[in-house]
């Protein structure tokens, strides 16, 4: 791709242009290079240049960024579809009389046409669902059935909208076409302005006995049971998408997406940590001072784990891929196990002399006024 021009010499307006020098300097070059009209062969690029100068310069946020990133920042930033979308043409084009979609598919192709602009193909709403799993079930990975109530093609009319054995007439105000044509002239020019039929509202047909289940919408809700599979090691909060499992429009477009969102019910023993699963170990004073083998849960039974004489309270014990499986990965995250320190509450009369006995013998005072702290 050779450099781009600057987008304000493209238009031939200086850099603090007004939005409205904006729109009447491309108003007047689209005039000339429109390629149904110029037939030359630079028309067509320099229009699509002009396009794509106007579609920058009339949008306040994408031209302060161009202002500010120049050409290189600017296009890192923004592909052709976002330069484009949401650019207002259609005033313009609308006062000189251009078919705007045609236009666009034109230099884009469809697929660009069909997302933004022109005569849209509209696509169903996406859908969410919040579903809860347990840690167990996302280590081992799970299938989950969930029923999403969605909107979907009217099963008795298979989505026509017309009583069976019946079908929507052809609209003979348009034809069936669902648009009307305006043709203006003024001077040479012939202006062509193009709008939506009002008898069909832009449909073509004319629904002369609707179905009575959908009411001719050829829509209706539904209950729909969705297996959703979960792969293991997943993250609270991830999206698992499903692909056409949102809600269908009406006017025949491709259905929406359905979205499921993962949440993870709290454990009774772990906290999950990325891949790793954390544990907190209760262990005494004996045990920490003389050391001890514990077997500690796991999310598949148990593991022993040794507590080495002298561990203090907090220190952790790594117990290798005993954690969470990867997520689309190989490999496991680590167990760790957290020493906790407990202390009892209640004594024995036993366990009392022997512990004023063992305090005794580390020169540590206990109970009573006397006692003071010894450095
Ligand atoms: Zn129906
Ligand atoms: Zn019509």
């Amino acid at each position: 791709m050779g450099a781009k021009r600057d987008y304000y010499e493209v238009l031939g307006v200086p850099r603090d242009a007004t939005k409205d020098q904006i729109k009447d300097a491309y108003r007047k070059l689209a005039l000339q290079y429109h390629p149904d009209r110029n037939k030359s062969p630079e028309a067509e690029e320099k229009f699509k240049e002009i396009s794509e100068a106007y579609a920058v310069l009339s949008d306040d946020e994408k031209r302060s960024q161009y202002d500010l990133l120049g050409h290189t920042g600017f296009d890192q930033r923004y592909t052709t579809e976002d330069i484009f979308r949401g650019a207002d043409f259609e005033s313009i084009f609308g006062d000189i009389g251009f078919r705007f979609g045609d236009l666009f598919s034109f230099f884009f192709g469809d697929r660009f046409r069909e997302r933004d602009f022109g005569e849209r193909v509209i696509r169903g709403s996406d859908l969410a669902y919040e579903l809860e799993i347990t840690l167990e079930e996302v280590a081992k990975g799970v299938e989950k059935e969930i029923t999403v109530p969605r909107i979907e093609k009217c099963t008795v009319c298979n989505g026509t909208g017309a009583s069976p054995g019946t079908s929507p007439k052809k609209c003979s105000r348009c034809k069936g076409s669902g648009r009307i044509q305006n043709i203006r002239r003024n001077g040479f020019a012939t202006f062509v302005h193009v709008t939506p039929c009002p008898t069909c509202g832009g449909k073509g047909t004319i629904n002369e006995s609707p179905c009575k289940n959908c009411r001719g919408t050829g829509l209706e809700r539904k209950e729909r049971r969705i297996t959703v599979k979960i792969p293991p090691g997943i993250d609270e909060g991830y999206q698992l998408r499903l692909k056409g499992e949102g809600e269908t429009p009406p006017n025949g477009g491709p259905p929406g997406d359905l979205y499921v969102q993962i949440q993870i019910a709290p454990h009774k023993y772990f906290k999950r940590d990325g891949d790793d699963l954390l544990f907190n170990l209760a262990v005494g004073f004996p045990q920490a001072a003389l050391g001890a083998e514990v077997t500690v849960p796991t999310l598949d039974g148990g593991t022993l784990v040794k507590i080495r004489p002298g561990t203090q309270p907090g220190e952790i014990i790594r117990v290798r891929d005993k954690g969470m499986p990867r997520f689309r990965r190989y490999g496991r995250g680590d167990l760790l196990v957290r020493v906790d320190l407990t202390v009892p509450e209640k004594l024995t009369q036993r366990q009392r002399t022997l512990l004023e006995e063992l305090a005794k013998e580390f020169n540590q005072p206990v109970g009573g006024k006397k006692s003071r702290l010894v450095f």
